[in-house]
């Protein structure tokens, strides 16, 4: 299949293509460049999808989902109600859900009896549709700790490394520690407490690395996000610096996450403009605040969204992007947030992320061009997910 536009962004530190081409051949991309170089190397016969008037562009990647809740006002409760099979069910819904909105690639992390992992199983066969999925499985949490429903609890070091050697088992492809508390879990540990000492911490890590596997962190609080940062774990979950009586970053802590090139998503809920109404205008700013700090450091931002939790809905990684831009970011940068820093971040940088030969052909077709519109992302003509074209909703 021989695709040409417009325009081709091959990745986030090239130059767009003017009139170019990407030729893919079944899942791969075979090549791309300007459109006569990319058309003399198509065989005979190859079908041609023309969007003269539009941009091609990586996939996007959204870092931080939850397929197993529902984004609704109490996704705890409806998860509790669901079967395993009802719910296997939902999160394909989800995940179709993601794709439609030129997601290509999700990390998700903390699912319920690994049927994320078995969700990621079923889409990479073709079975179903939906984004590559880079499930961490089981979060790790004390007992009554953040998301204690998923089936993660445990205690002291030998029990967290049986869990994360469960997960590795099963197939999961990060782990998930919950290093501090969390707004959904009722009745936790608050927000910005510590759920583990930094000799459980460096456990868990250990116990990763001897799988060859990435640690996230789910971490709000300052102290947990420096214990998070000392015990060498890869990337940094939310990273809200909270502490008991409000926030406070921690510089010290800053310059190790930059010095230690550990990739921080902030999580930036798709409806972000509702900050100041949900936790108040001072919170809401000093939040907002401490993002633009860690930008304005150098830290490796990527995107994602928590979608599942409340108000974060399956279609919602455009419209928290837009949260970046208000920031002052520029549109590359944002977009590589979304695309090559994250497949970094996730250890899929030599498949995904970018568009050139032998990468998985995971591409969008949008309207208008997204390096001057960042809106432009949501003007979805067509998605491709290792070479498969999908319908964006909506378009029919
Ligand atoms: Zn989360």
């Amino acid at each position: 299949m021989l695709i040409t536009a417009g325009r081709v962004l091959t990745g986030a530190w090239s130059e767009a293509v003017v009139d170019g081409a990407v030729l893919i051949d079944g899942a791969t991309i075979v090549a791309v460049g300007p459109r006569a170089e990319v058309e003399a190397q198509a065989p005979a016969g190859t079908r041609v999808l023309a969007y003269p008037r539009s941009t091609v562009m990586p996939g996007l990647i959204d870092a931080h989902v939850h397929l197993v809740f529902d984004a609704g006002p109490d996704p705890v409760a409806v998860l509790q109600g669901r079967d395993d099979d009802a719910l296997l069910g939902d999160m394909r819904n989800r995940a179709e859900q993601l794709l439609g909105s030129g997601v290509t690639t999700v990390r998700d992390l903390g699912d319920r009896n690994h049927l994320a992992v078995r969700l990621a199983e079923s889409i990479a066969s073709g079975a179903a549709a939906g984004p590559r999925v880079i499930s961490a499985g089981t979060p790790v949490t004390p007992p009554g700790g953040h998301c204690w429903f998923l089936g993660g609890e445990v205690s002291g070091v030998e029990e967290i490394r049986r869990l994360v050697r469960r997960n590795v088992a099963a197939g999961a492809k990060v782990i998930k520690v919950m290093e501090t508390g969390g707004g959904l879990t009722k009745g936790g540990p608050a927000t910005w407490e510590s759920q583990f000492s930094p000799g459980e911490l460096a456990a868990l890590v250990d116990e990763a690395q001897r799988a060859g596997l990435p640690v996230a962190a789910h971490a709000h609080g300052t102290d947990g996000i420096a214990a998070a940062v000392e015990a060498g774990v890869d990337t940094l979950e939310h990273c809200t610096w909270m502490t008991s009586d409000g926030f406070e970053l921690r510089e010290d802590v800053l310059a190790r996450i930059i010095a230690k090139d550990i990739h921080v998503c902030p999580t930036v809920s798709p409806h972000w403009r509702m900050l100041p109404k949900i936790f108040g205008p001072e919170p809401a700013a000093a939040m907002v605040g401490l993002v633009r700090r860690m930008a304005e450091a150098g830290v490796r931002l990527i995107a994602g969204t928590d979608a599942g939790v409340q108000r974060a809905g399956f279609d919602g990684l455009v419209s928290s992007l837009a949260f970046y831009e208000d920031l002052g970011l520029d549109n590359r940068r944002i977009i590589e947030m979304a695309t090559a820093a994250a497949a970094r971040a996730l250890g899929i940088a030599d498949r995904t992320g970018r568009l050139g030969p032998g990468y998985s052909a995971d591409l969008l077709v949008v309207d208008g061009d997204p390096l001057t519109d960042l809106g432009s992302l949501s003007a979805l003509r067509a998605v491709f997910a290792a070479g498969v074209r999908h319908e964006p909703a909506g378009t029919a």
